[in-house]
């Protein structure tokens, strides 16, 4: 039976604890209990070097997952025998997390420091983000190549350590979004934001050419011009970068060598496309080695922690689960916050007012899903139905709940 016949007939093992503690365990405890009892002791962890692939939160985000949380993983792996280390890749967009210094200053920041954590930090696409490996993706439909960080493809096994939530352009943020959109590099982000070529924005180009230098395909040329205010109040006209999209590879390099943030990814994917590409880049990540999946539902926020910020959680705080299925553990955390009722005064019935408001019917099947009314622009479920489709799992899951 092939990995697609086997995820269309056999329902996963998703395993789940609530939050309730009745005074007798740590919550931490309660979450090396759950993994333990959920199998991860099945993978031989002995001397291996295993990527915890975690989200650091941005500066001033308060909904990322608690270092300790890293911490009590990080204890078991290595009670097994493993090398953990704390992983992530940069980002796109212009925060604190875009190269490799400032993404290790950000997770020292908000606490995920070796002291803290048992373990060390590792920005896997390197110092600008182009450390990557080229991963071709089995059953990839969209994405033939994925781009990968390198240290996450070094790794000899992968934990995806999530944080559960609302995402505002994939509907959801859970371990696929956690893998394979975090697990691309620059350039792999940029082939699942959009058609993957950037653009330059002449008003903060200073001309200065370091992306001209950088590029290996001739993409950038300095026919434009704009005029600069210099420090004695002067303006003179500079020649200004532009990218030709017909030469450009979408590499991503110029991107982190602009030190004015003038190289702008496009974000011009349609919600399903970005959705498919995010299921194949998990699965570029996941194939062909050990995996174990951990999702914590807890401060449940509408949006990314890649904000600098963080608006109050839609619903109550829901769990903790693990599962060696991606696609059925994100299954699993979208079915348990889907059965919880809205808080209120939150983004979901802020959004849900407005719909009202503008005279729009929610069908059965929009009404109850807290995912489409806080994001009604999004889509969900194409995420799951492309994961079972390239067989990267299922949606269909037993729940095991550990007491
Ligand atoms: S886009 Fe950035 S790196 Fe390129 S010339 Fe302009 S300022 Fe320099
Ligand atoms: S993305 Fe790569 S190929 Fe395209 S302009 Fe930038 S450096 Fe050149």
């Amino acid at each position: 039976m092939d990995a697609m016949e086997k995820s269309a007939s056999t329902p996963a093992k998703v395993y789940f604890t609530n939050l309730r503690t009745h005074g007798r365990e740590s919550q931490l405890d309660k979450l090396k209990r759950l993994i333990k009892r959920a199998g991860i002791g099945q993978i031989d962890f002995t001397n291996k070097f295993v990527a915890i692939k975690i989200h650091f939160g941005e500066l001033g985000n308060l909904s990322f997952l608690r270092p300790n949380y890293a911490r009590a993983v990080a204890d078991v792996v290595k009670e097994l025998g493993g090398k953990p280390f704390l992983t992530d890749c940069n980002t796109l967009y212009v925060g604190s997390r875009k190269n490799a210094l400032e993404h290790i200053d950000c997770a020292y920041q908000n606490g995920f420091t070796p002291y803290a954590t048992g373990c060390h930090v590792i920005i896997a696409d390197g110092l600008k983000g182009t450390d990557e490996a080229l991963v071709p993706v089995k059953n990839g439909e969209y994405v033939k190549e994925a781009k990968i960080g390198q240290a996450l493809m070094d790794a000899d096994i992968v934990i995806s350590l999530t944080h559960f939530k609302g995402h505002e352009q994939a509907g959801f943020g859970g371990c696929m979004k956690n893998l394979g959109m975090g697990g691309g590099s620059r350039a792999g982000k940029m082939e699942q934001h959009a058609a993957g070529k950037p653009s330059v924005a002449h008003e903060k180009c200073i001309g200065c050419r370091a992306c001209e230098r950088i590029c290996a395909h001739d993409a950038i040329g300095f026919e434009a011009t704009r005029e600069r205010e210099l420090p004695s109040g002067k303006t003179r006209e500079i020649h200004v970068a532009t990218i030709d999209h017909d030469r450009c590879v979408g590499c991503g390099r110029c991107i982190g060598v602009c030190n004015q943030d003038a190289i702008e990814p496009g974000y011009d994917a349609a919600v399903e496309v970005l959705n498919y590409k995010i299921a194949e880049y998990t699965q570029a990540i996941v194939q062909d080695r050990p995996c174990f999946h951990i999702s914590l539902a807890i401060d449940v926020s509408p949006n990314c922690d890649c904000h600098a910020e963080n608006d109050t959680p839609i619903v109550p705080d829901v769990g903790m689960f693990a599962s060696f299925d991606p696609v059925a553990i994100d299954q699993a955390c979208i079915d348990a916050v889907l059965a919880q009722p809205a808080m209120p005064d939150t983004e979901l019935t802020e959004s849900r007012a407005k719909l009202e408001a503008a005279g729009v019917h929610l069908d059965e099947e929009h009404a109850h899903d807290h995912f489409y009314v806080t994001h009604p622009d999004t889509d969900w479920k194409s995420m799951i139905e492309h994961g079972e489709k390239i067989g990267l799992g299922t949606n269909k899951y037993e729940l095991i709940e550990v007491k």
